[in-house]
C-alpha cells in the first residue's frame, strides 16, 4: 500500500509554525491529507502565501492536498494586548468596544455590540472557556465582570457568551471577504462556524453558488442550536465538523464525548463524512509526546467510526507539527486495524430499508461483505460523483477503496471519506478498458500485487451516476 493511504484522514492546520513548502511536504508525507486555513488569524498576504506553499508542495508530492477555508463567522475575540497579564478569582475586568490596545486596566474586542447584546449575570468566557467572567455592570461601550476562574489574559483570545443571543448576523462581512479571498485563491471546501441549523448551510451555499462556484461546506458544530438540527444539518452539508473547542464551552464539557457519539453514529447513517476536531494531540503544541489520555482521544473517536481528525494549534503554532501528524497517523492505524465491519453492518441494515437508494444501498453492502469474505486486497470503484465510493465508506471494512475519477474535484471531495482514496483515470467511455486501466494503474500506485483478490465496481454503461450494478471479482 502506498505510504499515504491512510483509513481514518487527517486534516492539519497551517500557521505560521507550518507555513513554509517544505514543512507541508513534511507533514503530507507523514500522514496530512487535506490543509486547513482558519481565517481567523493572519493577513490576506500571509494566508495566500499558505495557500501557494501548499500548491507548490502538492506539485511536489505528486498528489492533490485539499485546502479547507475556515471561516470565523461570527466568532468574538479579544483585541491586541500590550503585555499578557494574569487575573484572579475576584479581581475585576474590563472589557471594551472601543478600540484601544489593552492593558490590565481595559481590554478591548472589536465587537462593538458587546455591552448592549449582554446583561448583568451573563456568563463570559475566554481562552475555550479557561477564563471565566460575570457581568456585574455595564456603560455604552465597557463591560464590568468579576472574575470567577481567573488565567492569563492574552492577545485575540475567543469571548464566548453561552446563552446570550448575539446580534451579529451568521455570515459575517469578514467571512464574505474571505469567502471571495476562497474562491479566487482555489480554496477546495468552506467551514462555516457557529452553524445553528440546516437553513443557514443553505445560507452560505446560495452565496456560493451566486458567484458562479460549486464549493463544499462542512458545517462546524459548535453550538447547542446544531446539536439539536443534526439530521437537517447532515443532509444540507458535505460533511461535518465537530468543533469540541467552541462545543466544549457551549456546552458543559461531560457532554461532549457523548454529542460526539451522536453526530458521528448520525453522520455514518447520512453518509456525511465527519471531523472530529480540537485538543486532540493539545499536549504536543509543546511536547514531543501526547499524554495517554490524548492517544486514548484519538483511538476512540476512530472507534466511534469518525471519518477524520483534525489538529489544530498542534500544526499551526506548535514546536512538533510533524511529530504531531505522524503520531496521530500511527494511533490511528493501530486502532483501525480492529475493524468494526459487523456491527456496522448490523446497524446499517434496518436503516438502509427505509432509504431511497435501494440499488446502491444494497450492492455497496454486498460488496463490501464479499470483500471481507475474500478478503480482497482492494475494492476499485469506477465512479463520477464518488457517490458509490462514499457509500461503501460505511461499512468502515478494512479493505481500501480506490476510487476512480475524471476530475481532481472528485479526489479532494472524497479525500475527507473513510478508506476512500480517489485516483484519476482519463477516457472512462470503454468499459473493458477502463478497468483494464484502473487495475494497470492501482498495481503501478501499489494499492494491489499480483495474486491479489481485487474487486472491480462500476455503474454500466460507465459514469450514469447513481447506476451502480456491477461487481467483477479477479485474481491480479
Ligand atoms: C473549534 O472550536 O473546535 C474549532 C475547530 O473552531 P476554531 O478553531 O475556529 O475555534
Amino acid at each position: 500500500m502506498p505510504v499515504q493511504f491512510n483509513r481514518t484522514k487527517i486534516i492539519c492546520t497551517i500557521g505560521p509554525a507550518s507555513a513554509e513548502t517544505e514543512t507541508i511536504i513534511r507533514l503530507a508525507r507523514n500522514g496530512m491529507n487535506i490543509a486547513r486555513i482558519n481565517m481567523s488569524h493572519g493577513s490576506d498576504e500571509s494566508k495566500l502565501a499558505i495557500v501557494e506553499n501548499i500548491r507548490k508542495a502538492e506539485k511536489m508530492i505528486g498528489y492533490p492536498i485539499p485546502i479547507i477555508a475556515d471561516l470565523c463567522g461570527p466568532k468574538l475575540r479579544l483585541g491586541e494586548i500590550k503585555e499578557p497579564f494574569e487575573i484572579s478569582e475576584g479581581e475585576e475586568l474590563i472589557i471594551t468596544s472601543e478600540n484601544i490596545t489593552g492593558t490590565r486596566e481595559r481590554v478591548s474586542t472589536s465587537y462593538k455590540n458587546l455591552p448592549s447584546d449582554v446583561k448583568r449575570g451573563d456568563p463570559v468566557l475566554i481562552n475555550d472557556g479557561l477564563i471565566k467572567l460575570e457581568v456585574i455592570d455595564k456603560t455604552d461601550t465597557d463591560i464590568i465582570c468579576k472574575v470567577i476562574d481567573g488565567g492569563l489574559v492574552q492577545s485575540r483570545k475567543g469571548i464566548n457568551l453561552p446563552g446570550t443571543k448575539l446580534s451579529i448576523p451568521l455570515i459575517t462581512e469578514k467571512d464574505k471577504k474571505d469567502i471571495d479571498f476562497g474562491i479566487k485563491n482555489g480554496a477546495d471546501f468552506f467551514a462555516m462556524s457557529f452553524v445553528t441549523s440546516g437553513a443557514d448551510i443553505r445560507e452560505l451555499k446560495s452565496i456560493i453558488t451566486g458567484k458562479a462556484q460549486d464549493i463544499p461546506v462542512i458545517a462546524k458544530i459548535e453550538r447547542p442550536a446544531a446539536v439539536n438540527d443534526i439530521d437537517s444539518i447532515c443532509g444540507e452539508s458535505d460533511a461535518v465538523m465537530i468543533a469540541r473547542g467552541d462545543l466544549g464551552v457551549e456546552v458543559l464539557p461531560e457532554e461532549v464525548p457523548m454529542i460526539q457519539k451522536m453526530i458521528i453514529s448520525k453522520c455514518i447513517e447520512k453518509n456525511t463524512p465527519v471531523i472530529t476536531a480540537t485538543q486532540m494531540l493539545e499536549s504536543m503544541i509543546s511536547s514531543p509526546r501526547p499524554t495517554r489520555a490524548e492517544a486514548s482521544d484519538v483511538a476512540n473517536a476512530v472507534l466511534d467510526g469518525t471519518d477524520a481528525v483534525m489538529l489544530s494549534g498542534e500544526t499551526s503554532v506548535g514546536s512538533y507539527p510533524v511529530e504531531t501528524v505522524s503520531m496521530m497517523k500511527r494511533i490511528c492505524g493501530k486502532t483501525e486495524k480492529k475493524g468494526f465491519y459487523i456491527n456496522r453492518m448490523r446497524l446499517r441494515r434496518n436503516k438502509d430499508e427505509n432509504s431511497g437508494d435501494f440499488l446502491v444501498n444494497n450492492m455497496t453492502r454486498a460488496v463490501c461483505s464479499f470483500a471481507v469474505d475474500i478478503d480482497a486486497a482492494a475494492i476499485i470503484v469506477i465512479t463520477k460523483t464518488g457517490k458509490t465510493a462514499r457509500m461503501l465508506s460505511r461499512f468502515r471494512i478494512n479493505t481500501p477503496v480506490i476510487a476512480f475519477v475524471e476530475k481532481e474535484k472528485i479526489i479532494k471531495y472524497l479525500t475527507p471519506v473513510w478508506g476512500v482514496k480517489g485516483e484519476l483515470i482519463d477516457n472512462m467511455s470503454d468499459t473493458d478498458s477502463t478497468l483494464k486501466r484502473a487495475k494497470e494503474l492501482a498495481l503501478k500506485l501499489g494499492y494491489i500485487k499480483t495474486g491479489d483478490h481485487v474487486i472491480f465496481v462500476a455503474g454500466i454503461p460507465l459514469l450514469e451516476s447513481n447506476k451502480v450494478n456491477m461487481m467483477k471479482v479477479e485474481v491480479v
